[in-house]
């Protein structure tokens, strides 16, 4: 099977999740297949090239789990972003708009040197919403986002419009 079959093979679709009206993407069963996720971390690995970014920026939770191995295999650090109150040190915040109300998340303020070349990782670009804060968060350093990698686009909310310039990189959009 190729990648890109694997993958939409093992995201399953949870309708009404977290509330009605939402169609959830949950990585878990691709998770578990050792193959999918490996596969997962090589193509985004590929697609950049090793020796090319500094940093992997990866958003709270689902970004964590890829974020991780990519790092690992870029020979990269890792830098969390979180929900609002949950990094220790001092942080950078970003809100932004949700449907309903809005998002919070940050981002340690020594995390990122100026200059330093990030990759922004996480599982799924929907509104574009949280890519956008993350890349903000990035700037506010003085990094430089060089890409965002995601594993799936839901291209029919087209998150890409709010991202301007910013190189975006999915595996698999729908
Ligand atoms: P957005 O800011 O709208 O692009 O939403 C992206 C963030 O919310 C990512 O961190 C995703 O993990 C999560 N997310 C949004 N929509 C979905 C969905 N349909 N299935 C799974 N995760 C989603």
């Amino acid at each position: 099977m190729d990648l890109d079959k694997l993958i939409q093979d093992r995201i399953r679709d949870v309708p009404d999740y977290p509330k009605p009206g939402v169609m959830f993407k949950d990585i878990t069963p691709l998770l578990a297949d050792h193959v999918a996720f490996a596969g997962v971390v090589d193509a985004i690995v590929n697609h950049h090239g090793r020796g090319t970014v500094d940093k992997i920026v990866g958003i709270e939770a689902r970004g964590f789990i890829l974020a991780a191995p990519v790092a690992y295999h870029f020979g990269a650090g890792f830098v969390p972003v979180r929900k609002k109150g949950k990094l220790p040190a001092n942080s950078f915040e970003q809100t932004y708009d949700l449907e309903y109300g809005t998002e919070t998340i940050e981002m340690h303020q020594d995390a990122l040197a100026p200059g330093e070349r990030v990759l922004v990782v996480d599982d799924v670009l929907a509104t574009g919403g949280t890519a956008r804060a993350a890349a903000d968060l990035v700037a506010r350093s003085g990094a430089e986002v060089v890409g965002i990698s995601v594993l799936m686009e839901l291209s029919f909310l087209h998150g890409r419009d709010k991202l301007g310039n910013l190189d975006v990189h999915s595996l698999v959009t729908v």
